[in-house]
């Protein structure tokens, strides 16, 4: 039987969504831009799963913006915000633990001639909001800084943001990623005061290719692909009607449950710190506190690929860090200033609301085994 423990690199389907994406495969699969009623019946389906998305992030259903994944998401905000506010400066701040798909928009604005200054995390995986303080300036047009961090856990101060921005009075607009804390901490856009914030449906047991992005009312956004005018002329394309259907079931089933959720992911992270630490030799917890579907720990002296190879032969799936690295050494803990031997020992475990403590005890004995087998050999 095999053990997932890897809910922050994607999520399997729940069974609504599956059930909502071939219903609309194979009954709604008509065009929402046709006139006939086959195409007006998609447009009425596709208007509802707008509203039961917005229902679920806790927006209106003309804020929320349908785009093929997060990464589309965070490369329209960054963009979109920079456009909107060239005339007010080129002065781009966020932090150096963003995901890929923020920071790598950002060095290409970089290399556009933007200035862009990156907020390192503490020991704690957070950033201070003073450091943010410092850093804003009057030609600062954009601050990003998403919600959760995926590798750590960490929940940022990101309402504090706000208040920063209003407080220095500089014109930048607010872009969460909130794609690791849509359905996992809760929050509304309005709540925590963003401008833009980017959600992603295969992190909610929803399909991959489906997203979305928050758009304050009142801000608009230009468009994101030019073509026939979907999604009010903001981002072309016929709109991907399977998959949105799937995001919204999945969304509301997470939104019904969300309180039961939360805390059972919550009981199962304090067991899984007391079974891990106790259990297996060296096993340190890397930060505890956040959100409680992610749980980073170290082996010291162990290297986390060999165990994740190692675990994956058990039938146990865990991340050697964000599953976007491919092996290279993650930016976020490197940010963190951890000593090597830590850092190369560094697996993040994470969970849903149908991980078990069965998969920790799996993962509890695999990670023993790997310690009598592994070590000291191929440290
Ligand atoms: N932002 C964060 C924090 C993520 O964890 C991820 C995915 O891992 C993304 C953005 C990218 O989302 P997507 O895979 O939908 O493009």
């Amino acid at each position: 039987m095999a053990h997932y423990l890897d809910n922050a690199a994607t999520t399997p389907v729940r069974p609504e969504a599956a059930r909502a994406a071939l219903e609309a495969m194979t009954e709604g699969w008509g065009n929402p831009s046709a006139q006939y009623v086959l195409g007006t019946k998609a447009a009425g389906r596709l208007q509802e799963d707008r509203q039961t998305v917005a229902q679920a992030l806790g927006c209106e259903p003309e804020e929320l913006w349908f785009t093929s994944c997060g990464t589309e998401s965070d490369n329209w905000a960054i963009r979109g915000a920079v456009e909107l506010g060239r005339r007010k400066g080129k002065h781009i701040v966020t932090t150096a633990i963003e995901h890929a798909a923020v920071l790598e928009p950002c060095r290409a604005l970089e290399r556009q001639g933007y200035e862009v200054t990156y907020l390192n995390p503490g020991r704690d995986g957070n950033v201070a909001l003073r450091a943010l303080e410092e850093a804003l300036r009057p030609d600062t047009i954009l601050v990003s800084m998403m919600l959760v961090n995926n590798e750590l856990g960490t929940v940022l101060p990101v309402a504090g943001a706000a208040q920063a921005i209003r407080t220095a009075g500089c014109p930048a607009l607010l872009h969460c990623d909130a794609v690791q804390g849509f359905l996992k901490v809760p929050f509304t856009p309005g709540e925590l005061g963003v401008d833009l914030l980017s959600i992603s449906g295969h992190k909610i047991h929803a399909p991959k290719g489906i997203g979305a992005l928050y758009v304050r009312k009142g801000l608009r956004l230009p468009p994101m692909i030019l073509g026939g005018g979907q999604e009010g002329g903001l981002r072309s394309g016929t709109e991907a009607t399977a998959q949105i259907a799937a995001f919204a079931a999945a969304a509301e089933a997470g939104r019904k449950s969300l309180a039961q959720d939360l805390s059972h992911m919550a009981a199962l992270k304090e067991y899984a710190v007391k079974r891990l630490t106790a259990g297996v030799p060296g096993l340190q917890v890397l930060i505890g506190e956040g959100a409680s579907h992610i749980l980073p720990i170290t082996l010291t002296g162990y290297k986390s690929e060999v165990v994740v190879r190692f675990l994956s032969d058990l039938g146990i799936y865990v991340s050697s860090g964000s599953a976007c690295h491919k092996g290279k050494p993650s930016h976020v803990y490197r940010a963190l200033n951890l000593p090597k031997k830590e850092r190369d020992g560094v697996l993040r475990i994470s969970f849903s609301y149908d991980t078990t403590r069965e998969d920790v005890d799996a993962l509890a004995q695999g990670l023993e085994q790997a310690a009598r087998q592994l070590f000291p050999a191929l440290s």
